[in-house]
């Protein structure tokens, strides 16, 4: 069934169609139960079962290992900006934070209230259109980590390789809320990974986190309970009522993304639709305006300008018209912008970029 839109939106976004027609014939009496998922209890056999499909697929997925502990919470990836340091840090603990846009930017303004954070790389002065080069970033050899968002999504800067802290006992950290499950990541290679679901995996309401198992246990004394990540670990994400329905719908994604082949094959395909559409805006001759630097470009959120910034609205009128939806950038920022999670398959893509095509021989 085809539900004739393409979803652009950057979060909540489009899923699989296969997930929410599964999701559909299962709502109404999950497998024979004679209840739905979010009226049965979190600690009933069929939830349990759920639950820990969902971590054994994503450790499958991204090859975790048991040195790290993998926590499906609540609060979203605004939670996690005051979590981090409230069980990493001491209040005069310094740690460092790279800013590349909004986001890293709120992290680092949340941890001010629960540790010493320092801006140790700003792109704001180029207007976030950068990820630094890893030599020019001044660390503190003191840090207790280094914070960076691995995707940002209102100005769609993306890494494409990672940093290292430069003190060993320092650790890498980074919010992958909206990169997340969308390439290979070495987990091995950082502390922890946070990233709220609603963008790659499921639905807002759940966000996972995976942390190295030896960095818990010894959170600041104020840190609540729902905040405490040693309380979530010991507890298998049980503490208390999970989203039982979120964990649900990311379950049936992370068994929709092995069946697709794993990670290195979504990769494949999200490089080939993001490739399509930056070709697009670079073969416009200045019509469309990508302000990113190419070799960070990010493939999931693609933000654009049009050269006369009068016809954007049009642009989104029109495009909307069409059956693709959300292409409106962030308020912040304006502008136009794609998001092209997993979930969008390239006949979107392609379809977008035959319309710039069209939209702009018709306003020359
Ligand atoms: N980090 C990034 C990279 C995001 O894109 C978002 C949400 N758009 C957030 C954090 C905040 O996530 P939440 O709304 O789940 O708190």
């Amino acid at each position: 069934g085809d539900r004739g839109v393409y979803n652009f939106a950057a979060g909540p976004a489009t899923l699989p169609e296969s997930v929410i027609l599964k999701a559909q014939s299962e709502l109404y009496n999950y497998r024979g139960s004679g209840m739905s998922i979010m009226e049965m209890s979190h600690r009933g056999k069929e939830f349990d079962a759920v639950i820990k499909k969902a971590e054994s697929d994503l450790r499958r997925l991204l090859s975790i290992s048991d040195d790290f502990a993998v926590l499906f919470l609540q609060g979203g990836a605004t939670t996690q900006f005051a979590a981090v340091p409230l069980n990493l840090c001491k209040p005069d603990d310094p740690a460092d934070y790279i800013i590349t846009g909004s986001w890293s930017d709120k992290a680092y303004k949340e941890a001010q209230k629960f540790c010493k954070p320092n801006v140790v790389w700003s792109g704001k002065s180029e207007k976030y259109t950068k990820i630094p080069f890893f030599d020019e970033i001044r660390q503190n050899p003191d840090a207790k980590y280094l914070h960076i968002c691995g995707n940002e999504t209102i100005h769609g800067v993306e890494y494409k390789d990672y940093p290292e802290p430069k003190n060993k006992n320092s650790i890498l950290i980074a919010d992958m809320s909206s990169n997340f499950c969308s390439k290979p990541v070495d987990v091995s290679k950082f502390g922890l990974i946070y990233a709220g679901a609603q963008k790659n995996v499921g639905p807002s309401g759940v966000t996972i986190v995976i942390v190295r198992r030896d960095l818990i246990g010894d959170p600041q004394p104020i840190t609540p309970v729902m905040l405490d990540y040693k309380i979530h670990a010991d507890n298998a994400s049980l503490y208390n009522t999970p989203p039982c329905f979120a964990v649900y719908i990311c379950a049936l994604v992370f068994e929709d993304l092995l069946d697709q082949g794993g990670l290195q094959a979504v990769e494949e395909r999200n490089a080939k639709k993001a490739g399509i559409l930056y070709e697009a805006i670079e073969r416009s001759g200045g019509f469309y305006v990508c302000p990113v630097e190419k070799s960070v470009k990010s493939l999931m959120n693609v933000p654009f300008t049009l050269q006369n910034s009068d016809l954007e609205k049009k642009f989104i009128a029109e495009a909307a018209k069409e059956g693709m939806i959300q292409l409106k950038g962030h308020r912040s920022v304006g502008g136009v912008r794609a998001s092209i999670y997993n979930a969008m398959p390239l006949a979107g893509v392609e379809k977008l970029v035959a319309f710039m095509k069209d939209f702009q021989a018709r306003h020359p």
